[in-house]
């Protein structure tokens, strides 16, 4: 087994339709085109849910993120988490950017196995200073990073309150490059999980990026992630690591089109951030390593829980005892063969305690549906609709979701519906059990 260098770039908010390289026309993004262009241009690639927490629960444990509840930070305390797997076979790992999977004693990044951490606890989008929610209008209006009260921090140390938000992305660059340095200086393999807190809302960037895009500040923030994965390739190009270091880059979950110019797209997909639609969960995803991934364009079915699994096989790390429901896609990244994942289960955020839909093969059905979180200017929840029977799409014929197929596809409908009750069983909740209002307010993203 080898032991190649694994960066993971996470981006917060990142939408489907936000790079050059998946049609956006306005947004200049030619380091991830070229990182694309030379790699695997993932078009069927899903967060394991379509909200900031949980789907880096399932990114870093290889576990549903919803399995056993959402909200169980003693489950989660308990499992073995990415950095702590990859640390058994002597990598160096370090987080820079946002974590947001806890900091009590447990759950700190430096407690799941990372040996270096700078970023912060979580979102970027706390009550502001002056009592405002996170709102349309507090993200037009509260434009001073003093309005945000985030905390940057270093390992178990704050180091800056309220932070610097528009020098996350190049610090956070900074920082990245270091770590490959010291660990390349170290003769070590490095898992480097670089997690943007950009362009999560409120927006902030800094000169030279500042104004420049056509696709305003949300544009401009875009523009200084794609100048940051081309700064850390470069850097893998001088140190001769290129050929070492498997590159995985994505997004957390869909855009928060509901913030209007705060917001990304989530290109032809319905739906966004929050939602059960495709806009939701699926995003963009590029992996790179040059001599052993192929160049192409892959429409493999891949959720980001699935890179435990993968990590684990291709590195030779020993995953934990319990189950995951992490698929090993080696074949699939290194080989272009079909992928081993045939279904998923979607929530929509970590506010709604119900699944909403479930993808088997090319179809998809909706038991549950929303359109947005909450309406953007008063921060009331947005209705959820009820569908029985439920809705049927198929993705592949048509990834907008708009051909509704229940009606001449019935006993597809109803063997879904089957596969959607058993998928949720297996995650413990009650599928069918009517949708109750949240017990409590609007969370942050
Ligand atoms: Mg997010």
């Amino acid at each position: 087994m080898s032991t190649p260098n694994v960066i993971i770039v996470l981006c917060d908010d990142l939408g489907y339709g936000d790079l050059g390289c998946y049609g956006n026309e306005v947004i200049a993004t030619p380091k991830l085109d070229a990182l694309a262009a030379g790699g695997l241009r993932c078009t069927d690639f899903y967060a394991s849910a379509a909200w900031c927490m949980p789907s880096r629960k399932g990114l870093m444990t290889g576990v549903h993120p919803y399995r056993g509840g959402m909200d169980n930070p003693g489950l989660l305390r308990s499992r073995t988490m990415l950095p702590e797997m990859l640390g058994r076979r002597g990598y160096a790992s370090a987080l820079i950017g946002k974590w947001h999977l806890g900091m009590e004693p447990g759950l700190h990044p430096l407690d799941q196995g990372f040996d270096y951490f700078y970023g912060t606890r979580g979102s970027n989008d706390p009550i502001t200073v002056h009592g405002q929610r996170q709102n349309y209008e507090t993200f037009r209006t509260a434009r001073a990073e003093s309005d945000w009260p985030v905390a940057l921090l270093r390992n178990r140390d704050e180091i800056e309150h309220p932070a610097r938000q528009s020098l996350f992305t190049r610090r956070y660059t900074e920082e990245a490059i270091r770590f490959i340095d010291k660990s390349q200086a170290e003769q070590k393999p490095f898992f480097l999980y670089l997690a943007h807190n950009m362009p999560h809302v409120p927006l902030f960037t800094a000169p030279p990026f500042a104004g420049k895009s056509r696709g305003g500040l949300y544009g401009d923030v875009v523009e200084e992630l794609d100048w940051s994965m081309g700064e850390i390739v470069r850097c893998l190009d001088e140190q001769g690591l290129r050929e070492d270091t498997l590159i995985l880059f994505t997004s957390d979950n869909g855009p928060w089109c509901m913030f209007r110019e705060f917001g990304g797209s989530a290109g032809p997909l319905r739906g966004e951030k929050g939602t059960g639609w495709e806009g939701g969960p699926r995003v963009p995803a590029i992996f790179s390593w040059p001599g052993r991934i192929t160049p192409s364009v892959s429409d493999a079915f891949m959720v980001n829980v699935d890179l435990f699994a993968t990590l684990a096989a291709m590195s030779g790390a020993e995953p934990p005892a319990y189950p995951l429901d992490s698929l090993d896609l080696s074949e699939v990244l290194f080989a272009g063969a079909a992928s081993p994942r045939s279904s998923y289960l979607f929530f929509s955020s970590g506010h709604y305690r119900e699944p909403f839909s479930y993808r088997a093969g090319d179809y998809k059905i909706h038991v549950r549906s929303n359109d947005m979180l909450r309406d953007p200017i008063t921060g009331e929840d947005a209705p959820v609709t009820e569908h029985d029977p439920p809705l049927l799409y198929n993705l592949r014929q048509e990834v907008g979701e708009r051909r509704e197929l229940s009606e001449t596809h019935p006993d597809l409908m109803r063997r879904l519906r089957d596969e959607f009750d058993a998928a949720a069983g297996m995650l413990g909740y009650e599928a069918t059990a009517p949708y109750r209002k949240p017990a409590t307010g609007s969370a942050p993203g």
